[in-house]
């Protein structure tokens, strides 16, 4: 069994969750069993395990990005930043707005949480649109940072994101589609 297929078998499908018409996949049953929750992290720090893939930095997307990203960092002995839904990080921030299908969103991070010229490795739970990922790299770029990959547990390929953000020159790894 691929880790693809393995992992695919532990990601929930709630039907018309958070609104009707929409298929939410739930990632929660890959934490909850420590199994499979081994074997997607691994996956994620083999890779980064690399010489030459190995970051200066994990950033985390709220709030599923902050899960797998903080377990990430801590086994590659880096440090570990969360990119926030604004108003919840305290000390003086930059912020990005982006736009969803309904309105908008904004994400902040602490001033800094990164320096100029780091290598950062961006993670977040799942790609859709891409709006989050995308607010996420331009927010680290606004520090001067450079980041050298996003990465996800799954990947949503038919809403376009991860083929919008590749385009934009973003390189992305991505575990389940
Ligand atoms: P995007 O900005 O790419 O459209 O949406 C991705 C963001 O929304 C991620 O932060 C992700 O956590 C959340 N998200 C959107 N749809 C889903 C879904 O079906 N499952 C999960 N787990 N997260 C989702």
């Amino acid at each position: 069994l691929s880790v693809n297929d393995y992992l695919r078998q532990h990601i929930r499908t709630v039907p018309d969750w958070p609104a009707p018409g929409v298929q939410f996949r739930d990632i929660t049953p890959l934490l909850q069993n420590p199994r499979v929750f081994r074997v997607m992290i691994d996956a994620f720090v083999h890779r980064y395990m690399e010489r030459e893939r190995r970051p200066d930095v994990v950033a985390g997307l709220d709030a599923r990005g902050f899960i797998i990203g903080a377990v990430v960092a801590y086994e590659l002995g880096v440090g570990f930043v969360p990119i926030r839904k604004k108003g919840k990080l305290p000390f003086t921030t930059v912020e990005e707005t982006y736009e969803l299908e309904y309105g908008s969103a904004t994400v902040e991070l602490h001033a800094d949480a990164v320096r100029e010229g780091d290598r950062v490795l961006l993670m977040d739970d799942l790609i859709a649109t891409g709006g989050t990922m995308m607010a996420g790299k331009r927010l680290l770029e606004k520090l001067g940072a450079r980041v050298m990959e996003g990465a996800a547990i799954v990947d949503l390929p038919e809403l376009g994101g991860s083929a919008r953000l590749r385009e934009s020159g973003l390189a992305l790894h991505t575990l389940v589609d």
